[in-house]
């Protein structure tokens, strides 16, 4: 059960083409899962094409405005179809915005160890400011604690893993804010897949490992 979903401001974001790619695509992979979000941004998108009319017609944007500040609280519209798996590699349905990023199976993209537990394969995302990635913990693993330099997105793609402040399934949508330290640990039962967005490296807070910290850095494509 997906528990953790973009804010309205993503959402709007979104619906407005406003987010960077690589937000983007950490949204539109959350919606992949989530039909609540999906008919929220239809809402939005709707909102926003009336708006667009409105105001080339020189209607009255305040009482639209209104409208849909009651209408952002109704019940969500009848959800969309979810979108149609492109990767057939892949032991996962992968979100229609990622799947341009991926190769056919896993095995085709470079992953680099980091541990026992985890390794990341770097994604070209077109981003000259985020690196955008994905994150794959065995089974059981557990990644060395770590605080932010920036805000670090994460969809969970497959499995599931849990930190400090909860547990986290497919499709959940979590963000942590600079200075945020956790260490994510996978369940036992499955490997877990993450897609990550950072706009700054992450920095080991264990003290042997700190030693580390000066040379990670994020490396956007
Ligand atoms: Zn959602």
């Amino acid at each position: 059960m997906i528990r953790h979903h973009p804010d309205i401001a993503w959402l709007t974001d979104y619906a407005a083409g406003t987010l960077p790619e690589a937000h983007a695509v950490a949204v539109q992979a959350h919606l992949h899962f989530c039909r609540d979000c999906r008919a929220q941004v239809r809402r939005l998108e709707k909102l926003g094409s009336q708006l667009l009319e409105q105001s080339v017609d020189g209607g009255n944007t305040e009482a639209l405005l209104e409208q849909t500040l009651a209408c952002l609280d109704k019940v969500p519209a009848a959800p969309q179809q979810a979108t149609a798996p492109a990767k057939t590699g892949w032991d996962f349905k992968v979100p229609t915005g990622l799947s341009r990023l991926l190769p056919d199976a896993p095995e085709q993209l470079s992953w680099k160890a980091l541990g026992r537990s985890l390794k990341i394969s770097r994604l070209v995302a077109g981003s000259d400011k985020h690196e955008v990635a994905l994150h794959h913990i065995r089974a059981g693993g557990k990644v060395a604690r770590h605080d932010h330099g920036g805000n670090e997105l994460t969809v969970v793609l497959k499995g599931s893993f849990s930190d400090q402040l909860g547990q986290y399934e497919a499709g959940d949508f979590i963000i942590r804010d600079k200075g945020e330290a956790h260490s994510p640990n996978a369940a036992e039962h499955e490997d877990c897949l993450c897609l990550t967005v950072v706009d700054a490296p992450v920095r080991f807070t264990h003290p042997l490992l700190r030693i580390f910290n000066p040379m990670l850095k994020i490396h956007p494509a």
